[in-house]
């Protein structure tokens, strides 16, 4: 590539913000480690992820790779070993236990994969969702009633879970979750024990949140038809995020394209059906054309 396509190049170039200034979550090269006895274990390993105010973002990834470590970190249950990791206005890593609390009551909501977990069986739906609310002196029955409706389990309000299915234990639990008015909903594989038809409702119920009260979304889900229905997958890999699949909607055609994330050294992980395909080992030769690089393998004919 010539010196002016560089000249040029640089000429547009922006002076750098501070990674993700304006998004509601900023993860900055986060890393987890867990010790245990002797064994450490890197659940995230300089994970980056950014997610905008609005959004409803899945993260799928194979088991084991630091989704649910994810989860707990950005809901304030979980405090990461370094890296920078801030929700709206507040700083996760500097957080006080009293700062905690706060947080959790009135920032995030969350609603986890096991059914029995999000909700208290001796209450019924109605006293569930009210619950969050009576803790923070916020209670409404109007807004009760409203949340049950909103995610369409009004006909359960004065069950308790056991008199309920699975799918409207979560829509119940998805309704709890949203009793502050969290700004940031996350949810952890929250149909992982239900039937894909069931699995579908509750995925409906967490868009609901997203489109009607405007609640900004992080869901991890093992589902692959996902990726159809959000805007945004991202996957992670080894407890860091490899690649997202944005879904365009352009007048009614809908696409969805893959692209590599690329951290703010520049790493970008090369898929290695791309790898492979090219032989790509440990080196790799890169020119800067005027909209795109080139990469090929190491020793190929310039
Ligand atoms: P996922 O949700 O993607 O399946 P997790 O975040 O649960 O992955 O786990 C990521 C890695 O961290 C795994 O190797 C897991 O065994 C380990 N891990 C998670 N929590 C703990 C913990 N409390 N103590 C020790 N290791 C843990
Ligand atoms: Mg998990």
């Amino acid at each position: 590539m010539s010196e002016s396509t560089l000249e040029a190049l640089r000429g547009d170039a922006k002076p750098a913000a501070q990674f993700g200034h304006d998004a509601l979550v900023v993860c900055d090269n986060l890393v987890r480690i867990f010790q245990s006895g002797s064994v450490e274990v890197q659940a995230l390993q300089g994970l980056d992820l950014l997610v905008d105010e609005g959004e409803m973002v899945a993260v799928v990834g194979a088991s084991g790779s630091g989704k649910s470590t994810l989860l707990s970190v950005l809901s304030g249950m979980d405090a990461p070993t370094a890296g920078r990791v801030r929700v709206g206005r507040w700083d996760l890593m500097a957080m006080q236990a009293r700062d905690r609390l706060a947080y959790r009551r009135q920032m995030v909501g969350f609603v986890w994969q096991q059914t029995s977990r999000n909700l208290l069986p001796y209450l019924t739906a109605r006293q569930n969702v009210a619950l969050p609310m009576t803790a923070s002196r916020r209670h409404r029955a109007a807004r009760v009633d409203e949340l049950l409706d909103l995610v369409s389990v009004g006909h359960v309000a004065d069950r308790r879970p056991r008199e309920m299915s699975g799918g409207e234990q979560q829509r119940v639990a998805i309704a709890t979750a949203l009793a502050n008015d969290p700004q940031l909903l996350l949810a952890d594989e929250p149909t992982g024990e239900l039937d894909t038809t069931t699995a579908r409702e509750v995925f409906d119920a967490l868009q609901t949140a997203n489109r009607e009260s405007g609640t900004t979304v992080v869901v991890v889900t093992h589902d692959p038809a996902v990726s159809g229905l959000v805007e945004r997958t991202v996957a992670i890999r080894d407890g860091r995020t490899s690649s997202e699949v944005l879904r365009r909607d352009a007048g009614g055609d809908v696409t969805h394209e893959e692209y590599a994330v690329m951290d703010r050294a520049g790493r970008v992980q090369v898929p290695r059906e791309y790898r492979e395909a090219l032989a790509m080992t440990r080196r790799v030769r890169l020119a800067l054309e005027a909209d795109h690089l080139a990469v090929w393998p190491d020793g190929s004919a310039r």
